[in-house]
């Protein structure tokens, strides 16, 4: 097990972290949208940037409805663990239930990268184990952080070996969270 402390990838004196939100249930964009205001919305949680909107088919569990995925990057105060329970704490406040693993769900929050921080712990595996594999998570990073290494690759070099067929770009950058927001506090 090897579980590093130190973060150096900060702004400000916050760590940069980066999320993947996700979604197959409900109104998953406005679930992802409400879920990036509820984390915006605390003092140790600030949204740097958020990636295009993406509609992505379903990965591991393929007999479910199309996904909507994007990934954000925070800066933040707290721990990795510590953001860790307040995406899990936010995935519960919107309605997640939490049944199969990769089935269908209203909202999934993955802490993908946390600074430079590397922990194989099963509670919280950093960087997210799977990432590199699953193109609805690379692609929409590739908007926000393509330079960043995880593994021995930038993030640009896995996007364009993931297998992204059937991916479709839905919006034309990362404003769609404030749109969906906006329609629906209007009740649209
Ligand atoms: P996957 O992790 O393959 O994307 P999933 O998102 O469907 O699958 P969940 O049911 O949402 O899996 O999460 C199960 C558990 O995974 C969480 O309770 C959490 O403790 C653990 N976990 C480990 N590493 C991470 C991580 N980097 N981000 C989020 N959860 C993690
Ligand atoms: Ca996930
Ligand atoms: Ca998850």
């Amino acid at each position: 097990m090897s579980r590093s402390r130190s973060s150096v990838v900060t702004r400000g004196g916050r760590t940069i972290a980066a999320i993947g939100l996700g979604g197959n249930i409900g109104e998953p964009t406005v679930t992802m949208a409400k879920a990036l205001a509820l984390l915006d919305a605390r003092d140790d949680i600030e949204v740097l940037a958020v990636s295009a909107l993406y509609r992505t088919p379903p990965w591991g569990k393929t007999d479910q409805a199309w996904f909507f995925n994007a990934c954000a990057l925070l800066g933040t105060t707290l721990s990795p663990d510590g953001l860790l329970e307040v995406c899990l704490d936010v995935e519960a406040a919107l309605g997640r239930v939490r049944e199969d693993r990769w089935g269908p769900r209203t909202i999934d929050l993955d802490v993908l990268l946390h600074g430079d921080f590397h922990s194989d712990e099963a509670t919280l595996t950093v960087p997210h184990p799977r990432m590199t594999e699953r193109a609805f998570v690379m692609v929409p990073l590739a908007d926000i952080a393509p330079d960043a290494i995880i593994g021995l690759q930038s993030v640009e070099s896995w996007a364009s070996q993931a297998q992204d067929a059937g991916i479709e770009q839905l919006s034309a950058d990362g404003s769609w969270w404030r749109t969906v927001l906006a329609g629906a506090r209007a009740g649209g």
